[in-house]
């Protein structure tokens, strides 16, 4: 349930992406980024429908060749074949320069354009492939994200500082000094584009890094000093539970003072996981610490020496996959539905206790225990499942439920016990 109390939001200037807004009063928005050749447009339609319809609000692609550029409109194309207005935003290299002006149906189908100040070309060149990317911008109306990676770090810039901070009184760490030219580039940047002719609320910024108090404190540090939205990321995050933590550590952190008004979670898919795990997890992040809500989240013990089968934690699971499958339909017809919390508890212990602080909460039989099931709803026991039939049982209580409680019409809430 999306929490009355939530953490004060930084104030930022609100910048919109097509119809989506990131900063001001918006919700903190969930972006992905594909990881299919741009110029397969059918493969990348493909990624960026799913993740889209897994709940991406914005979804990046890359834009590297002169392929990729010319495949650009034509994904725009498919996905609005498909129904999908979500906003892509094209992540530019090196050429983007080039590849924006020989290809404006390109420059027009994006709807932001990500720019890597440390990725624009070097010394003289730099300062005017940067200034025709955001002329461009200015051309077709875009906003623009300065990204900055500390793996990309302008170095001309960090040359600088280094020379600067040997020569001064009291030299300063050389992580500081780096992690102070991240944020230097970030508003140089920001002050340049402005200077162009970018608007104030066309520009956001991000400042990755890969360590997760590394970037927290460049973050807290760049909230200070300017009002652009910032984009939260946690770069090369990793694989698996490594990736989810990291980033959920920099990131919960951030998000509970305030601060962060998109995120992404740069997850390293396992071999043949699906794109979309990062949008869940970004989901599961926002909705677990009562900022949004996406999806009813179940709530499960952990399971002890109490639970000598595997019922409870595969009644969990399946519950948890049941009420995610249902969320498109229920979306449609029950507005709020989102917010519902269920809980599966493995015996008598805190079972009744959980099961009641949910909405709807079953207690499964311990060993030992009497082999009936209570369920609760809204903290009532209504109905006691038994038999070999619970979970089919329990997903009856739960759309009775939905219906009853997020639905216009009036429904019994009896259930017959198995
Ligand atoms: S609710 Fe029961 S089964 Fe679950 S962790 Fe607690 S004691 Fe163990």
């Amino acid at each position: 349930m999306v929490e009355d109390q939530q953490p004060k939001r930084r104030r930022t200037v609100p910048v919109s992406i097509g119809d989506v807004v990131v900063g001001g009063d918006a919700p903190v928005v969930i972006q992905s980024m594909t990881n299919t050749d741009t110029a397969d447009e059918v493969g990348t339609a493909i990624q960026v429908a799913d993740l889209a319809r897994a709940g991406s609000e914005l979804v990046r692609i890359t834009v590297n060749t002169e392929e990729a550029a010319e495949a650009v409109p034509h994904i725009r194309d498919r996905l609005e074949a498909m129904g999908l207005d979500v906003p892509l935003v094209g992540d530019f290299h090196f050429n983007g320069h080039k590849l924006l002006e020989r290809h404006p149906a390109c420059a027009e189908a994006l709807a932001k354009y990500r720019i890597n100040p440390g990725n624009v070309g070097r010394g003289a060149r730099r300062d005017t492939q940067y200034a025709q990317m955001i002329e461009t911008a200015c051309r077709y109306d875009k906003p623009v994200r300065i990204g900055v990676n500390w793996g990309s770090l302008d170095q001309d810039l960090l040359a600088r500082m280094m020379d600067d901070n040997a020569a001064a009184k009291q030299p300063q760490d050389s992580r500081d000094v780096m992690k102070e030219a991240l944020i230097v580039s970030a508003l140089e940047s920001a002050e340049r584009a402005e200077e162009i002719g970018l608007g104030h609320d066309r520009i956001i910024i991000s400042c990755k890094l890969s360590g997760v108090q590394d970037l927290i404190e460049v973050y807290q540090d760049l909230s200070r000093r300017c009002e652009y939205p910032l984009h939260l990321g946690l770069t090369e995050a990793g694989m698996g539970s490594k990736g989810i933590v990291a980033s959920s550590a920099a990131l919960a952190v951030l998000l509970q003072q305030g601060i962060g008004d998109t995120i992404r979670m740069s997850l390293t898919p396992e071999p043949g996981e699906a794109r979309t795990t990062e949008v869940q997890v970004a989901q599961e992040l926002l909705q677990t610490m009562g900022l949004r809500a996406f999806t009813p989240l179940v709530a499960a013990c952990p399971g002890c020496g109490r639970t000598t089968s595997t019922v409870f934690q595969e009644l969990a699971g399946e519950i948890q996959t049941y009420v995610r499958d249902r969320m498109p339909e229920w979306r449609r017809h029950y507005p709020g539905v989102e917010e519902m919390s269920l809980a599966v508890m493995g015996c008598v212990v805190n079972g009744p206790g959980e099961s009641k602080h949910a909405n709807i909460g079953i207690s499964l039989p311990g060993t030992g225990e009497r082999p009936v099931a209570p369920v609760y709803e809204d903290g009532e026991k209504t109905v006691t499942l038994k038999g070999d039939h619970v979970a089919d049982d329990f997903k009856a209580v739960i759309e009775r439920y939905v219906e009853r409680r997020y639905g216009s019409g009036t429904v019994s809430s009896d259930v017959s016990s198995g």
